[in-house]
């Protein structure tokens, strides 16, 4: 039966080599088994019929019953168009034919009754249907039930080859399909999933008679697809961690016990302890850890990191922490040095901006063995940079470092360091079990206590006076404020501009009192930077105001109001970054969302779900349902997974069924040794050998 879904197109009748041709190039249509893949996006109900005075009503496309009275020709010319009178017990509707009139007229039969499927059009305030699809009732069985509609492009309509002609030839393979179309899944989970045969799917998807075909149908197809995506990932984690052995922390170590006694100065979240444990069990494994800990803004990751790192370096290993900026890497510096104040470790920072004689001193430091725990940006990936022994790396904020830039760090010893990957967007569950399927998740889902629920409001310019009394009596009680403007174009040069701008115009329509204030934007020197920083983060200035250099990472816990200037201009993701820039102390903290009043639907949503939510991972649901799987995880990233009907948006729950029956199939049958499981271990093989190995770099 394989043969089916493998014979060219062109031997199906009415194809030819020069249609074969043209489907290979613009739907990349090559076989029969391709034509059975090319599934339809929608379908028309024609399982009804509609009466004639409901059309007004109808949706799209409908199903009439009734006779034609009348046909008359009008217009000249170019203009020529035939129309006829169609009516039931309802009513009457036009029938409009601006091609093929002759022809038309002399096939049309008067007082007959016709079934008529087609799509009503309001011309002159009158309903009418232009070129209609006609079948007379008394002839062949009208077909009823719901018809496909099919992608395809101008090229191939030229051909023939639109919707229709395509559901006319896949019509025509489906008969061929035979008794026994080839299972790609196992008896037992096609019954625990309830799932129909692949061969019925394949014939329902087509030609479904109701509903719920569709749906089973659909369903089923998903399921595959996804399944073997699923086992592909669980497949390629287990060979590379086999492949990679991974340095052993036996110890937990003096730094660590000593930090926990003597330096901690709160008590973990259980969160956090949970964590902990899940990276010391790795660490344990002898396998090479891979490990990606999401945890929403504020819910103490960078502790969890430095614990981990004091186990690496009570095993006699060097640790790094590579932050995407230097805002941030400073500020990671001080507070592991405040954490780890009058402990005998030795911590360095490494950025762009090291002066070269010092520099060389870490560099020796590092080499030598007598630097513990290096904090820096990118600039920790030079080659320059290398270790006497690291043993882990964590990477803060991952979205910015791409795959290739991790890889780096792999090569810093002679068997990888250990990777720990911190990231505060959090990721649907959907995307994070199919993009990083091949990395262990931990969730810090608790906030350190004592926190108060950031207070959202959405305010307007005519609000801005009340706005900014209201951050009066926060700066009088002792309170620091943040006020964010967005990059109105993706220039460097422009940035300082806009926050200018923007800052004028917005102090000059309500003079705050003479506060002090900071300012930090993209085109300032790095030094220059951290000294307003730091004025910020002493107490110096009351307000901060930036553009979103400061989305990610900075901590000052005593700052509780941001406002988000022209909020409607950033994503879901980061207006919760920013947020989370308060709310780090006791303090009530609010968030405030300015925005002009005309706003598009998308942007109304971003903004409700703000005012609604403080909780990352459902913001993160309604970020994938507003922009996609290809904008949150990067386009190309998307592509790779080449899905032909699943939709990462929608099917998060088929990603999770699939995922469980992948993961109880390695376990239960881990060599596919059952006989219902070899036919999947067939298709995976293919599968695995026909793409590159990204398990190397992951
Ligand atoms: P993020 O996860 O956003 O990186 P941080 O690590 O910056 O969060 O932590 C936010 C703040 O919470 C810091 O001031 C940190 O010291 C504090 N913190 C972390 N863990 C706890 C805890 N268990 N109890 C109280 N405060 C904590
Ligand atoms: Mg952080």
């Amino acid at each position: 039966m394989n043969d089916l879904a493998a014979t060219p197109i062109e031997y199906l009748k009415g194809v030819g080599p020069q249609k074969a041709q043209l489907l290979h190039k613009e739907l990349g249509i090559k076989t029969y088994g391709d034509l059975l893949f090319h599934f339809p996006y929608r379908y028309v109900d024609r399982s009804s019929f509609t009466n004639i005075n409901e059309i007004q009503y109808a949706e799209n496309h409908v199903l009439l019953k009734g006779k034609i009275d009348q046909i008359r020709e009008t217009g000249k010319g170019r203009y020529k168009k035939l129309s006829a009178r169609f009516g039931d017990e309802t009513g009457y509707i036009d029938l409009v034919w601006f091609q093929g009139g002759k022809w038309i007229k002399d096939s049309l039969k008067v007082n007959e009754v016709y079934h008529l499927f087609g799509k009503p059009k309001l011309y002159a305030q009158k309903w009418s249907i232009p070129h209609p699809e006609m079948t007379l009732a008394s002839g062949q069985k009208a077909r009823t039930g719901f018809f496909p509609l099919y992608p395809s492009t101008e090229k191939l309509g030229a051909k023939g080859l639109h919707s229709k002609g395509l559901e006319k030839l896949i019509s025509l393979i489906i008969p061929q399909i035979g008794p026994a179309y080839p299972e790609t899944l196992s008896s037992e989970i096609c019954t625990e999933n309830r799932l129909i045969s692949k061969k019925q799917a394949l014939i329902k998807i087509h030609q479904p008679n109701t509903q719920n075909e569709i749906q089973e149908a659909r369903i089923r197809l998903k399921f595959e697809e996804l399944f073997y995506l699923q086992l592909e990932l669980l497949i390629r984690k287990k060979l590379s961690s086999s492949r990679h052995k991974g340095f052993i922390f036996k110890e937990i170590g003096t730094q660590f016990n000593d930090f926990y006694s003597a330096h901690l100065p709160f008590e973990l979240t259980g969160a956090q302890k949970k964590v902990i444990k899940e990276i010391r069990k790795d660490f344990l494994s002898g396998q090479h850890m891979n490990r990606l800990l999401q945890g929403d803004v504020g819910s103490g990751k960078t502790l969890v990191a430095l614990m981990a790192m004091l186990i690496a370096i009570g095993n006699k290993f060097q640790s790094a922490i590579m932050a995407p900026t230097e805002i941030l890497a400073n500020q990671h510096c001080e507070t592991l040095k405040e954490f780890t104040k009058g402990m005998p470790i030795r911590i360095e920072l490494l950025t762009g901006s090291t002066k070269k004689s010092e520099r060389t001193k870490i560099h020796e430091g590092l080499m030598n063995g007598e630097v513990d725990l290096l904090v820096g940006t990118h600039a920790l990936l030079e080659d320059t940079v290398q270790f006497k022994n690291i043993g882990l790396v964590v990477i803060d904020e991952q979205h910015r470092f791409g795959v290739a830039q991790r890889s780096k760090m792999w090569r810093k010893n002679i068997q990888p360091p250990h990777i720990l990957i911190m990231t505060a967007t959090p990721i649907p569950r959907t995307l994070a079990m199919t993009f990083y399927g091949d990395l262990e998740v931990s969730v810090i889902d608790e906030l350190p206590p004592g926190r108060k629920e950031i207070q959202t409001v959405h305010r307007y310019e005519k609000n801005r006076l009340q706005v900014f009394k209201f951050i009066e009596t926060q700066i009088e009680k002792g309170r620091q404020i943040y006020m964010v403007f967005p990059l109105i174009q993706e220039s460097e040069k422009l940035d300082f501009h806009n926050l200018m701008d923007g800052f004028e115009a917005v102090s000059r329509s309500f003079p705050l009192p003479r506060y002090k204030v900071s300012i930090v934007h993209g085109q300032m020197k790095s030094d220059e930077k951290e000294f307003e920083m730091q004025r910020f983060i002493k107490g110096e200035t009351q307000i901060m105001v930036a553009t979103t250099v400061i989305e990610v990472g900075v901590n000052v816990p005593n700052a509780t109001v941001m406002v988000i200037e022209s909020a409607e201009r950033f994503g879901l993701s980061q207006l919760h970054q920013l947020r989370g820039r308060v709310g780090r102390g006791g303090e009530q903290s609010y968030c405030i969302l300015m925005t002009k009043v005309e706003l598009s639907k998308e942007s109304k949503k971003r903004m409700s779900t703000m005012v609604n939510s403080n909780d990352g991972f459902d913001i993160a649901e309604v970020d994938l349902q507003l922009r996609g799987p290809g904008d949150l995880m990067g386009t190309q990233q998307s592509g790779e997974l080449d899905l032909k009907i699943s939709d990462l948006r929608k099917d998060g729950a088929i990603v999770t069924m699939a995922r469980e029956a992948a993961r109880k199939l390695i376990n239960e049958d881990p060599k596919f040794q059952k006989d219902q499981n070899k036919r999947i271990l067939k298709t995976i093989e293919f599968i695995l050998t026909s793409k590159p190995d990204w398990g190397k770099i992951a």
